[in-house]
């Protein structure tokens, strides 16, 4: 059976050598008689495919040697409870900003326990677009600053960070994490679930400074004990072994592209070619203010939403799958992670050509 381009949000495609590599050691991995599945994560072996994939992690984004890397479970929303919990005292205020549906997601999670300041809100901008730092309501006494570094659904990304250094930065980077170079060392805390770069949902990476990890009360739950955590090598309880495994072949894979910085060029340029074909053509529109347009998520419009499920039903046929919008925003959405080859981009124009040139 040939393969489809998965243009999913998430989870997503990965990249075709890394499920072969899987497929190959699935019954015998490193010539032990057994699947990594069913290798105990305190034995040797496991351990050291966690130690290399955390060096080979921090190799990519050239993360601090001072800073933990943690792979925990409980996906990005987790996070959205454990940071406000562990980072902020109680009745400490949490500074939240808000770009669409993630960070909507993130604050209300935090409102529920801590004192919560929306800083800026880009409802007003219709979130085309992302209020500058000096129209914010920042609070020089929050805990830190949260920001969603790409809004999957809306496909609107925010790099570089915000210029806001008056509290520890902390980003959710679900959407974008390996898909182009991070200066780590502005951050407080990164976290990213795994689902779109990293590899199969289940393992949570978050990357956390050693200022942050200091706050972390002691009588935090275990399970959402960073500095816990960060002392076990991610190995307080069971992690998720296989995800993390795919996610290990995942980080090989980057470097053998030549890291996240060749992933950028090549994630700009297939951004661009679908964004200029969009922008070129009266029968599809995307709506975000080019200076915010994701490299990641493409969200689209057909000019007749009747045409919809026959664009949805037509693209699948051509191997072109996953193609339909979040149901919250309607509409199209191509997701063209790291595992997008060039060629599932230039496919897509061809059939949206030839779907406007039908119409
Ligand atoms: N944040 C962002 C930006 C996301 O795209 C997602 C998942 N699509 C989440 C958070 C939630 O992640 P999870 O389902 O792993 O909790």
């Amino acid at each position: 059976m040939s393969r489809v381009y998965n243009f999913s949000p998430g989870p997503a495609a990965l990249p075709l050598p890394v499920l072969e590599q899987a497929r190959a050691e699935l019954l015998n991995w490193q010539g032990r008689g057994l699947s990594v599945m069913e290798c105990s994560h305190r034995g040797r072996p496991f351990a050291e495919l966690a130690e290399q994939s955390e060096r080979d992690l921090r190799a990519l984004l050239s993360i601090p040697d001072d800073y933990a890397v943690l792979f925990m479970q409980g996906g990005a929303t987790l996070q959205f409870a454990a940071i406000p919990m562990t980072l902020a005292r109680p009745g400490q205020s949490v500074d939240y900003l808000i770009t669409e549906h993630w960070g909507k997601k993130a604050a209300s999670e935090a409102a529920r326990l801590r004192p919560l300041r929306v800083v800026a809100d880009g409802a007003a901008l219709g979130y085309r677009s992302v209020p500058a730092p000096q129209e914010w309501d920042a609070g020089a006494d929050a805990a830190y600053l949260h920001y969603t570094a790409n809004e999957t659904l809306h496909g609107l990304e925010i790099d570089p960070p915000p210029d806001a250094d008056y509290a520890p930065l902390v980003c959710d980077m679900s959407s974008t994490l390996l898909s182009r170079p991070v200066p780590v060392e502005r951050f407080g805390l990164i976290y990213a679930c795994a689902q779109k770069n990293i590899g199969p949902a289940g393992v949570t990476v978050v990357i956390i400074s050693p200022d942050l990890l200091r706050r972390v009360p002691e009588d935090t739950p275990l399970a959402l004990n960073y500095r816990k955590i960060a002392v076990a090598g991610s190995m307080l309880n069971t992690p998720a072994t296989f995800p993390w495994y795919v996610a290990s072949l995942v980080f090989r894979w980057v470097a053998a592209q030549g890291g996240v910085q060749a992933l950028a060029e090549r994630n700009r340029r297939k951004a661009q070619l679908l964004y200029d074909y969009i922008d070129g053509s009266d029968f599809y529109a995307n709506r975000v203010d080019c200076r915010w347009r994701s490299w990641m998520n493409v969200p689209f419009t057909l000019a007749d939403p009747a045409l919809e499920a026959r664009f949805l039903e037509m693209s699948e046929r051509q191997g072109l799958h996953g193609l339909k919008g979040h149901r919250a925003v309607g509409g199209m959405r191509a997701s063209i992670y790291n595992a997008m080859p060039e060629a599932g981009v230039r496919a897509l124009v061809s059939f949206m050509k030839e779907f406007e040139r039908a119409a």
